[in-house]
């Protein structure tokens, strides 16, 4: 059986799979290039590939009988691997959801606070050697405890984003999912995405990429928020029309945007960049050394079961 990993993994993830498995570590950080890709299905029977690798429909087509059997995906969103052409082609797709969460969730409270509270802003403002000392009316932000938040996509991430914010910040909790969730703390359901922007002070998005989801977040979205209104995605880039986005921040529609995902990522539009309002991530919400292990065993568990015939622990 020959595994072949898409990136450098930490140092625990590429021991164990040095000593279970027949692994090739491709040592580029940047995705796979199309090439890459074919050769991956024509040449290993697993694949562990991850955000950016974009297994489309043409790659499976150009491989009518993949060797691969299993793409392990590191990373619980799969929005990059089209699930069901893999699926046509005889190749099972898992990933590593629950690893993520906390940290993600972690990210999220990161953006919303960094961006209400103007520390970005802040801490370039110290480094630039421009602070001249406390007043009053010095940089005043927008106060976060006790608020109303808005969760769209009350998935896993979703939860704990709203744990945190009903019990770390006694904010009032309202989400938006495809369905009604039963929760142990208040949270109030809005079936309608625009009603519930309308509604809150911060809005989060949680939900998955992905066609469904695409510009979840139009003009229409925007201007229903409050002028005082943070936009906060952890989600993926393409949740967001990122063009009206920049349009909104502009106009003054809305106050800010805290943004750890981007519509062309790693491309970040220079018009978000000028702005002082909008807190900018390098896509950091799993980044942490913990939580890239767990995601790689969990990956690695998912090569395990395939090896040993067992059923997948996270099949999708
Ligand atoms: P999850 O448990 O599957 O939750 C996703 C939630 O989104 C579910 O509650 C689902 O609703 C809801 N949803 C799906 N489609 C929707 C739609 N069209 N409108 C409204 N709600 C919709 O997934 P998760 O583990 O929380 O992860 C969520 C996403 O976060 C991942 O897919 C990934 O793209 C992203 N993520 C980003 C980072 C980062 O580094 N920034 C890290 C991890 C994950 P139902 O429950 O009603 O079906």
């Amino acid at each position: 059986m020959k595994l072949l990993i898409a990136r450098p993994m930490t140092a625990a993830v590429e021991a164990r799979a040095r000593a279970e498995f027949d692994v090739e570590v491709r040592s580029e950080t940047l995705p796979m290039t199309h090439d890459e890709m074919l050769r991956a299905l024509r040449e290993f029977e697993v694949v562990v590939p991850t955000l950016g690798d974009q297994f489309s429909a043409q790659i499976f087509a150009e491989v009518p009988e993949p060797r691969c059997k299993l793409l392990a995906n590191f990373g619980v969103g799969y929005n990059h691997i089209d699930v069901d052409a893999a699926h046509a082609a005889g190749v099972a797709v898992t990933n590593t959801p629950g690893a993520v969460t906390d940290a993600t969730a972690d990210i999220a409270m990161t953006l919303l606070l960094s961006t209400a509270r103007r520390a970005g802003e802040g801490e370039r403002l110290v480094r630039a050697g421009d602070w001249q000392g406390w007043h009053p009316t010095q940089m005043l932000g927008h106060h976060v405890t006790g608020k109303r938040v808005g969760i769209v996509g009350m998935g896993r991430i979703g939860q704990a984003i709203a744990r945190r914010c009903h019990f770390g910040f006694g904010m009032r909790v309202s989400y938006q999912s495809r369905s009604r969730k039963d929760l142990d703390f208040p949270a109030e359901y809005f079936s309608d995405l625009t009603a519930l922007a309308a509604r809150v002070d911060f809005l989060v998005l949680a939900v998955p990429g992905g066609a469904e989801t695409r510009h979840l977040i139009d003009a229409g979205v925007l201007e229903a928020m409050n002028p005082s209104g943070i936009l906060i995605n952890i989600a993926r880039g393409e949740v967001i029309n990122e063009a009206a986005l920049i349009a909104a921040l502009q106009a003054g529609q809305i106050a800010g945007a805290g943004l750890d995902v981007y519509e062309f990522e790693p491309a970040v539009p220079q018009a978000l960049r000028n702005m002082e309002n909008v807190t900018l991530l390098p896509h950091l919400g799993t980044a942490t050394e913990e939580v890239r292990t767990d995601m790689g065993h969990m990956a690695l568990d998912n090569v395990a079961a395939f090896v040993a015939g067992r059923p997948l622990s996270n099949p999708v």
